[in-house]
């Protein structure tokens, strides 16, 4: 007879075999993995810890443990993350939305009147552009992201939060915006830079895509490339962008070369200044 595995038995085998691997929160991996693949949340995990695993979901679960062992992110694996406290599925093809973006969302809301039209650019899995626009009903919004993938994944996001009807997205680049005008241009660029990405955790460095992530030799390509399309917002009009740790500076004073007005710097919630706006006069 083979082996009987329960719920707590293989949480505990997991935390330690991931630790070993070098995973930061084995244990807490272990249970989102198990508990998205039973269908529970993490309560109702634990309600279960002697329920025994079939064969089927034991084979299931070995699989997302091996995956998480390569350092895939955990978000790759369950196929999903929470942003904005809606759901949006994650696959190896886009970023992986990041609590610290909430801060850019937050800020643009705070500068949004009733109707309006936004462009996200590089939208990735359309986490900023979807989160406005299920804020606000009477707002459409322009999704650009240079990479099908990407756009496939965003497609689907909009689809499941019912914002289908009130997003386009599209191919495009950075260095060429569509004209426009738009109310709110928000971005979350690559930033890192180029130098940099060696140094980046595993899970980021080997598994998500180097795309959203390469700012060029300085980290601020993308920022130059934003600054000088400001022509694309209306007279009045916000721009917002995310930026890396130490860059808001450097961002802050290229959107005042561009002639953007009332800047100002947001710090996220672990006090790292991260986003940078400005207004069109
Ligand atoms: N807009 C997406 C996000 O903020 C993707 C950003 C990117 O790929 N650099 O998560």
């Amino acid at each position: 007879m083979a082996e009987t595995w329960t719920v707590l038995g293989v949480l505990k085998w997991t935390a330690g075999h991931l630790r070993a691997k070098g995973v930061e929160n084995g244990r807490l991996d272990a249970e989102w993995m198990l508990a998205d693949l039973l269908g529970l949340d993490r309560v109702g995990l634990y309600l279960h810890f002697d329920r025994p695993l079939q064969a089927d979901e034991l084979a299931a679960y070995r699989e997302r443990v091996r995956r998480r062992a390569r350092r895939e992110p955990l978000q790759y694996i369950v196929g999903h993350c929470e942003f904005w406290s809606l759901r949006f599925r994650v696959e190896p093809g886009v970023l992986i939305p990041r609590a610290d973006t909430e801060v850019l969302v937050e800020e643009a809301l705070a500068r949004m009147a009733d109707t309006g039209t936004l462009l996200d650019v590089g939208t990735g899995s359309g986490c900023i552009a979807l989160s406005l626009l299920h804020e606000r009903q009477n707002w459409h919004g322009l999704g650009l992201d240079c990479s099908e993938e990407a756009l496939r994944i965003a497609r689907a996001n909009a689809a499941a939060l019912g914002l289908a009807g009130r997003i386009d997205l599209a191919r495009g680049e950075l260095t060429m915006l569509p004209e426009g005008p738009f109310d709110l241009i928000a971005s979350n660029p690559p930033y890192i830079p180029a130098a940099d990405l060696a140094d980046l955790m595993p899970e980021v460095r080997d598994h998500e895509p180097r795309l959203a992530l390469d700012g060029g030799p300085d980290g601020l390509q993308a920022y130059r490339h934003l600054a000088g399309q400001v022509d694309r917002l209306t007279s009045g009009g916000w721009l917002l962008v995310e930026v890396g740790i130490g860059q808001a500076q450097a961002v802050r004073d290229l959107l005042a070369e561009a002639g953007l007005t009332d800047l100002f710097v947001r710090d996220d919630y672990a006090g790292i200044p991260r986003v940078v706006g400005g207004r069109r006069p």
